[in-house]
């Protein structure tokens, strides 16, 4: 079983399509059902077939293949979503195969079909429905502390469910928000409003470290995942506190406590997280 792709595996994920999509021109589109958790677009083989990847983007959880007809193919991973890479065989769960002129063949696989492929017209992406209202990416020149003290003024709801709220940061997933704050140390449960700008000035990086971390340990998966029958964008990773509930906290040693916050579990340290 895997762990529901978060932004790092998206992003991962998006690295290793590169270098089997980039430049290249899209020989064969197969869908293989009528769609994920909604139809794959009607116009989806015809729109594809032939066209030339320009380039692969991520948004928040979003891939975004761009190509040479202005039409942009975008997909999510929903729970259970992955690419597999040169399959040996094409499998029950495989729901969309791309096939280049250089006789690749990429695999949609979608076990539980959480996921979803659309078209959009390449320069209207931005402000197409599910990506309009997204908030800044945690990886990008947008989210500083000052931002962060703009959105959380007055808001008395706690900081993690602030954090997990797409419209003020895009992409930010449970775990990463659990270990981010913990490096950051400060609790989950505090109002948004309670949180200082000296707060968020370490938040901030914190973000940043644990996404990023994630991303290279991802990355340097991406030669073995690029393997016949290979995978891409899943990794082990080492978190702190995320699943550690009653384990001796890293740094000082009192019991990680979990909590239900908005129906995700948060982990964190008491002591550390004032
Ligand atoms: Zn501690």
């Amino acid at each position: 079983m895997h762990p529901m792709p978060e932004l790092p595996e998206v992003e991962t994920t998006l690295r290793g399509l590169s270098g089997y999509l980039t430049d290249q021109r899209l020989a064969r589109v197969t869908p293989r059902r009528e769609g994920l958790r909604r139809p794959f677009p009607a116009d989806l083989v015809q729109a594809l077939t032939g066209a030339r990847v320009i380039a692969l983007e991520r948004r928040a959880k979003y891939g975004l293949i761009h190509t040479d007809r202005d039409s942009t193919m975008v997909f999510h991973l929903g729970m259970s979503g992955r690419w597999r890479i040169d399959p040996d065989s094409i499998e029950k769960h495989d729901h969309l195969i791309l096939e280049t002129e250089a006789g690749h063949v990429l695999a949609l696989n979608d076990a539980r079909r959480f996921g979803s492929v659309d078209l959009v017209p390449t320069p209207d992406w931005p402000t197409w429905g599910p990506l309009a209202a997204l908030g800044p990416e945690p990886l990008g020149p947008d989210l500083t502390p000052a931002y962060l003290a703009a959105r959380l003024a007055g808001r008395g709801t706690a900081i993690k469910l602030l954090l997990l709220d797409q419209t003020i940061i895009a992409g930010l997933g449970n775990i990463y928000v659990c270990e981010a704050l913990y490096r950051a140390r400060i609790s989950p449960l505090r109002p948004g409003s309670a949180v200082t700008l000296p707060d968020l000035a370490r938040l901030v990086p914190a973000i940043v470290d644990v996404l990023s971390e994630s991303i290279a340990a991802g990355g340097s998966t991406i030669r073995d995942y690029a393997q016949p029958n290979g995978e891409l964008g899943y990794f082990a990773a080492n978190w702190q506190v995320y699943g550690h509930a009653g384990d001796p906290c890293p740094a000082c040693a009192a019991p990680i406590a979990r909590s239900a916050q908005g129906g995700r579990s948060s982990f964190w340290c008491p002591a550390c997280q004032p």
